[in-house]
């Protein structure tokens, strides 16, 4: 089965997950069934559905007729065999139940076609379980949606252990097709990736509070402006709901074993129904006090080490055991948990060798099996760090550089962003590397085009990497924009053409030194946005205003308030931001061609129309003036004569800049 094949998308259960699922899906444009065993279930669903679709045209982010064709995709039923008669593809998010699981599959394979793939939105369960009881276990597996579907980015998609490749690859290209982005998990290990970070997280804080060894305003100040973390442990673990959590934690302990108890403190929140946000009190009390008031200044070094080597203990079981490779725990906690950096990357940061001393010395005070070192942890503490700490550029002298690599390809300087483990992510360090690149660049007679890339095909560049900053105040951090503002500036200030392509996220910091190009293209699969807001940031590299020149202001305003980090391609298309979208498959040969295209240009035409441009941003009149002067300077060239003997023989120029 191809993607073109599926029409029709079941999905199973109209609640929480499942109406939202069913609206992701029919805004990608596919037919969708959504069942519920209730006629009031499957309503409430709809008109949740309904609801959403309608804040979402008013927020301009759809219009009336796309909401109004979305919902009319939709059919709410109760009747199994309707349901599910004609699917392609099924996906369920009944209760969290194995019985309940179980039943539903066996009703389900009495009436779901042969060729229909199941998909099961399970957190926790077993996938290869569930598989078992269908009649089809290699054409089934996990999809694991995050809350609420319509906005959260993730979708972990799971291998059950008869999983078929073609069915993983498939349910790939759906989320994608969905608009989302999939990471592969490669075993069907309790809490998959996301939960089996965050969750044994949220229990070391806990024990911390629990043990008496730091208090929740240290370990949420810690967790918060220390790590950088979008919100402190116990914040995050109300919003999320302590009866969640602690089911999590429960699975695990049952399936894993003893390092996985839940600390006293969860259970007690929970036997008390504190469980968070929704019952108005949980680590905070939302009703009678103030909240999650967390404060900026009460960190530990304690603490984060403590929680930095539970964490990489965690790491080092989820790749050691192969359940996934540091690039995808990276990209799954980024994207399920808004990390600015993912946890392996953190943890390699501080360093593995300093962080299996903390928890040796844990385990030896107090003998509990959570701070037991993995081997796997051993290994790589020895090895220097989770990521092989080798990335070679092999550049030749030249271009000696550490997180970009710079080549030059006849015409075309090609500048790469080389940190595709930290989804390319801009460190200062970078910065500086690009500044030098760009002089050498420059310099060189023989480049007449600047390509810029992110490596790999998960990110151009996701932004900036906080952790990598030593921003101890405010005066700093205006010295961190200015830096950024001049060097990224600096690709409209060259005489040659730039082009950014695009391949996977362009984010923040990314964004902006995209912005500075002269043109853009993007694959399919890229993803842009200005998410600072939700930091309580603004853009700071020019974005507040480089981008208003070039999409308007109201659009530009647009991007950075709703700080959204999944513009699709063809929407930035729309606003004037990417130039061309090409599919993902022919992505990397269209950049080349338009990078040489583009170094076959006249380059003192090229380099007045660059300089004209800039100088008539502020000044009308100077920016006129130039291009009269540039434009009679032309004339005086070789090139204009070139140009003119090439149109009359019908033939390509060859300029040389003279
Ligand atoms: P929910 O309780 O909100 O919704 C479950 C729905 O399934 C209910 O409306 C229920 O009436 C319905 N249902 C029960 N039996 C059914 C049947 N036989 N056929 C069809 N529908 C039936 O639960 P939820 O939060 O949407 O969770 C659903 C699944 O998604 C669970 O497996 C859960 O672990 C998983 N999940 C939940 C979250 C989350 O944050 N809530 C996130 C990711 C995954």
């Amino acid at each position: 089965m191809e993607l073109e094949d599926i029409n029709t998308v079941a999905v199973l259960g109209a609640g929480n997950m499942g109406h939202g699922i069913a609206e992701v899906a029919a805004l990608a444009g596919y037919d969708v069934t959504m069942r519920d065993i209730k006629e009031e279930f499957v309503q409430d669903g709809y008109d949740q559905i309904e609801w959403s679709l309608g804040k979402l045209a008013e927020n301009d982010q759809i219009t009336e007729e796309k909401a109004d064709d979305t919902l009319a995709r939709i059919t709410p039923l109760v009747d199994m065999e309707e349901a599910v008669g004609d699917a392609d593809f099924v996906i369920e998010a009944v209760p969290e139940k194995m019985e309940i699981k179980k039943d539903v599959y066996g009703e389900l394979e009495e009436h779901a076609p042969d060729r229909a793939i199941f998909a099961t939105n399970t957190s926790s369960l077993s996938i290869t379980e569930l598989s078992e009881v269908t009649e089809r276990p290699e054409r089934f597996c996990g999809m694991h949606f995050f809350n609420p579907p319509i906005r959260m980015p993730l979708v972990e998609v799971i291998t059950g252990e008869h999983t078929d490749e073609g069915v993983l690859e498939l349910t790939e290209a759906l989320a994608d097709d969905f608009g989302k982005s999939p990471v592969r998990v490669h075993r069907d290990a309790p809490g998959f990736i996301v939960n089996r970070v965050l969750v044994p997280l949220m229990n070391e804080a806990s024990w911390l509070v629990s043990n008496d060894e730091a208090t929740i305003a240290e370990v949420d100040s810690t967790t918060k402006f220390d790590m950088g973390l979008p919100m402190g442990a116990f914040e995050l673990g109300d919003q999320v709901g302590n009866d969640v959590s602690l089911h999590v934690l429960e699975y695990l302990h049952e399936v894993l074993g003893e390092a996985y108890e839940p600390a006293p403190l969860l259970v007690k929140k929970v036997e008390n129904e504190e469980l968070g946000k929704k019952t108005g009190k949980g680590f905070y009390d939302y009703e009678d006090g103030d909240g999650a008031e967390v404060p900026s200044d009460e960190g530990s070094e304690f603490v984060k080490e403590r929680l930095l080597a539970a964490t990489a203990n965690e790491a080092a079981k989820l790749i050691g055991g192969d359940v996934a490779p540091p690039e995808s725990i990276d990209e799954a906690v980024m994207l399920g948990g808004g990390w600015p950096e993912g946890p392996v990357a953190l943890a390699d940061d501080h360093g593995l060798e300093s962080l299996l001393e903390v928890l040796e010395e844990a385990h030896e005070e107090t003998g509990h099996a959570r701070y037991e070192p993995d081997e796997y942890l051993r290994e790589r503490a020895e090895a220097g760090g989770f990521y092989d700490a080798d990335s070679d550029n092999g550049d030749g002298e030249r271009f000696d550089y550490d997180v970009i690599s710079v080549e030059i390809d006849d015409s075309v300087g090609h500048l790469e962003i080389d940190r595709a483990h930290r989804m390319n992510t801009i460190t200062t360090d970078m910065i500086e590397e690009v500044d030098d690149a760009i002089d050498k660049l420059v310099e060189d007679d023989e480049v007449r085009a600047l390509l810029v890339t992110g490596a790999g095909d998960r990110a151009f560049s996701a932004g900036f990497d906080a952790s990598t900053a030593s921003v101890a105040n405010g005066l700093q951090a205006a010295e961190m924009s200015r830096l950024g503002q001049r060097v990224f500036g600096r690709l409209e200030e060259i005489p040659m053409p730039v082009l950014a392509a695009i391949d996977g996220y362009c984010l923040g910091g990314g964004m902006e030194f995209a912005t500075c190009a002269d043109m853009r293209i993007s694959s399919r699969r890229s993803k842009f946005g200005q998410p600072e807001h939700n930091l309580g940031l603004l853009p700071g590299w020019g974005g507040t205003q480089r981008l208003s020149r070039i999409v308007g202001e109201g659009r530009a305003k647009e991007i950075i308030f709703t700080a959204r980090n999944d513009y699709d391609p063809e929407t930035m298309a729309d606003y004037g931001f990417v130039n061309e979208v090409v599919d993902n498959d022919e992505f990397e040969d269209r950049a080349w061609e338009l990078a040489r295209d583009l170094a076959a240009g006249p380059p003192i035409a090229q380099e007045f129309t660059k300089k004209t441009m800039l100088a008539g941003r502020t000044d009308l009149e100077a920016g006129l003036e130039l291009e009269a002067s540039s434009f009679g300077h032309l004339f005086t060239t070789d090139d204009l004569w070139e140009g003119l003997a090439a149109f009359q023989q019908d033939r390509e120029p060859e300029f040389e800049g003279k």
